[in-house]
């Protein structure tokens, strides 16, 4: 396996989106950030620990590849939101962006909800992979397409542990 981004690099980057992400909402307003489960869990409590606000937590579990490398491109929903997001601003929290699907079925379902916004924040951006337009509010990396691990981010439910980002050769 070849490193991709080492952990310097990766807390230097959280860093600097969280302080994004703090210049961009008043501080009074409720913000709750939602995390998609599993692969995000890391960034999501990397990301709200360098912010400097109150934010609400949530995740939300969609179907994934299984032991697989390539979305089916099927969403399903597997676990909802706790917390109530009508009326307030929202940012989804997701490792990957690759076809671009599941944040397309997330953006439809958590619209249903009546927020006042929903913004997306992605660790990881696979940007000559995307099927669907969509506008990524904050991205961590741009990378090539290639299959990726570590940091929360698991090859059939392995090397979620690694706190560097690294390519399966
Ligand atoms: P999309 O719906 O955008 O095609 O897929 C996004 C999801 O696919 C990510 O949340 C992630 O779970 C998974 N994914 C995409 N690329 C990779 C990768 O390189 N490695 C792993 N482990 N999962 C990936």
């Amino acid at each position: 396996m070849k490193q991709l981004f080492s952990q310097t690099d990766i807390s230097e980057r959280v860093r600097q989106l969280a302080g994004e992400i703090d210049q961009a909402y008043p501080k009074d307003a409720p913000l709750v950030a939602i995390g998609i489960l599993k692969g995000s869990f890391i960034f999501m409590a990397d990301l709200v620990r360098a912010m400097d606000r109150d934010v609400t937590l949530d995740f939300i579990a969609l179907s994934s590849y299984g032991d697989a490398t390539e979305t089916t491109g099927v969403v399903r929903l597997l676990k909802d939101l706790d917390v109530d997001i009508k009326g307030k601003d929202v940012i989804i929290v997701e490792d990957i962006v690759d076809t671009g699907l599941t944040l397309e079925y997330l953006r439809h379902y958590l619209q249903q909800r009546d927020p006042k916004s929903v913004r997306i924040a992605t660790l990881l951006d696979k940007v000559s992979r995307r099927q669907v337009e969509m506008t990524i509010d904050y991205v961590g990396f741009e990378i090539e397409d290639g299959f990726v691990v570590g940091y929360g981010i698991d090859y059939a439910q392995q090397y979620r542990n690694l706190p560097w980002i690294g390519i399966i050769e």
